[in-house]
């Protein structure tokens, strides 16, 4: 029967990942895959997680299941991160999800049952998981304009005019923070515009929170989407513990969803509860059991925030270092929104052509739309970087 099935596109990224592996020049700059690194360009156990998981390994004493909504510590210490005190948690529910992907699964088959015939509205462009997930799920996807590349910043009235579509009971999916691809972000009035904008249509916004304090802070990256949360009856974050906490492999992740009244959030979390019982029965244990044992311990809290912090500054000194390199190298104010993005990406703006000169003449590997992982620089990198760009769009 096997020999039905059709191949599989190939993931951009993941054969960006074996293009560079075989490349054997000196020299060659990954800016592909999304993961943090640091200046050795390891991805690195955080101290925290590493303090924590040892903790853990000597404390433990049985592996036996556990709820279907997932650990208790952990959920306990998920909820207040995510919507901090903007809202009542009696009306908070969250189950447990193996990662980011996970949790935005769980929430999307919560949506199907919950509000059937919704339609699901994702930026244009977004993280490519969002459409194929729903695709794969055979759920009805509409997009809205999010990036103005000639700015570099939010085509904000663009956004607004195409969710003048949205229909009542249609599911917007938002970015809470440090957008994926473009590192171009909404600022507090464009919050509140959207959150009015859902209160007087009837849109339930679904959160994807997969890189909370990597932008300006664990507070300045949530205080958008926390005061959309907090003046609407219902939404859902969908939360990933990959980048922050650098638990990328062990999937720790969740879907959290506000309800109006306590009472729903109860309905909501016995279907997530049957959700997880019918996709996998229980989430991965360990990396959960990290994230709650260093959220419940004010010095490994404290430590993980020092930490994160560390990365986060690494990531826009990068960025203002990149933008002051091109803006040399092209003598132009071109490439200068790369100091104002925030996040793990930006897109340059080549052409994919261009793209595949920087790859094939100079090593620098980025995918086709000219997205770049900025934590992927080291700094001795850029002024060569800077230097190729140039040459190449000369
Ligand atoms: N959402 C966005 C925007 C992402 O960029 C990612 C990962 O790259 C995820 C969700 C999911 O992350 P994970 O499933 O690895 O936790």
């Amino acid at each position: 029967m096997f020999e039905a099935l059709k191949p599989q596109p190939a993931d951009k990224i993941i054969a960006l990942i074996a293009a560079y592996a075989a490349d054997p020049r000196e020299g060659k700059i990954d800016l592909g895959v999304g993961v943090y690194r640091d200046d050795s360009g390891t991805t690195p156990i955080m101290r925290a997680v590493r303090a924590a998981e040892t903790a853990n390994l000597q404390a433990e004493t049985t592996k036996t299941y556990n709820r279907l909504i997932g650990d208790a510590a952990y959920l306990a210490a998920v909820k207040p991160l995510a919507v901090g005190d903007t809202v009542d948690l009696a009306r908070v529910t969250a189950s447990q999800a193996p990662g980011g992907t996970g949790a935005l699964h769980c929430l999307f088959e919560l949506c199907k049952l919950a509000r059937p015939g919704a339609r699901y509205w994702i930026s244009d462009p977004s993280w490519p998981n969002h459409e194929a997930i729903l695709r794969h799920m055979g759920l009805p996807i509409a997009k809205y304009p999010y990036y103005d590349e000639a700015t570099g910043a939010v085509d904000f009235d663009a956004m607004m005019a195409a969710l003048d579509d949205v229909q009542e009971g249609d599911i917007v999916i938002l970015h809470g923070c440090c957008h994926n691809p473009t590192g171009a972000n909404l600022d507090l009035t464009q919050w509140a515009a959207l959150t009015t904008h859902a209160a007087l249509r009837g849109w339930v916004p679904l959160i994807d929170l997969a890189y909370l304090g990597l932008g300006d802070g664990l507070e300045e990256d949530a205080a958008g989407y926390r005061s959309m949360v907090s003046r609407l009856p219902e939404s859902m974050i969908g939360l990933s513990f990959s980048k922050n906490f650098g638990l990328y492999r062990d999937r720790a992740g969740a879907a959290i969803v506000v309800a109006e009244t306590p009472e729903d959030a109860g309905m909501a979390e016995g279907a997530l509860a049957a959700i997880n019982r019918l996709n996998y029965s229980f989430a991965p244990h360990h990396s959960a059991a990290i994230v709650a044992t260093v959220l419940g311990d004010a010095d490994l809290t404290a430590d993980w925030q020092a930490e994160l912090k560390d990365m986060r500054e690494r990531v826009t000194g990068l960025r203002v270092a990149l933008a002051e390199a091109l803006k040399r190298e092209t003598n132009s104010d071109r490439f200068n929104f790369i100091a104002e993005h925030r996040g793990m990406f930006s897109r340059l703006g080549l052409t994919p052509a261009e793209v595949e000169t920087l790859r094939a003449e100079h090593g620098i590997y980025m995918v086709g739309d000219s997205r770049m992982n900025i934590a992927g620089f080291h700094p001795d990198d850029i002024d060569r970087f800077a230097k190729a760009v140039a040459k190449t769009i000369r």
